[in-house]
């Protein structure tokens, strides 16, 4: 990460907060519906899958694979050089969008279905940013 200053800081909402508030502790929270048991993400207050309001959130592993990825050689005012975009699949089950941190951008270093693992990247006093790694990386 180049420049924290230019990546634009999140607004937590009522929907969000909880999500916010672990990733500051540097927990990654998901949401369990009660009635059928989705997991999902990102945050809301009713199930995707059934539209129930029987939700509760909990720590997820932090642990997830590689789904899919685009490296983007376009400069970023927040990026040293390429950086990739990647979609994780969560080992709770929901996919996340993030950036594959603590490894070289190329497709070479980023191998699909590989083991990551999330790692927490504070950006302001309030608010941090979940990103993943390879399993294992040391940080
Ligand atoms: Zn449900």
């Amino acid at each position: 990460m180049a420049d924290r200053s230019k990546i634009p800081v999140p607004v937590p909402t009522p929907e969000t907060e909880h999500f916010w508030a672990g990733a500051k502790s540097g927990r990654l929270k998901l949401q369990r519906c009660s009635d059928c048991g989705e997991v999902y993400f990102p945050p809301r207050p009713f199930c995707p899958s059934c539209i129930s309001r029987h939700v509760e959130v909990f720590d997820a592993s932090g642990k997830g694979t590689l789904y899919s990825y685009v490296i983007n050689h376009r400069p970023h005012p927040a990026h040293d050089g390429p950086y990739s975009i990647a979609v994780v699949a969560l080992e709770e089950g929901p996919r996340m969008m993030t950036n594959i941190v603590n490894v070289e951008q190329t497709p070479e270093a980023l191998v699909l279905d590989m083991p990551v693992e999330v790692v927490f990247e504070p950006l302001t006093d309030e608010i941090s940013l979940p990103y993943f790694q390879p399993a294992g990386a040391s940080q």
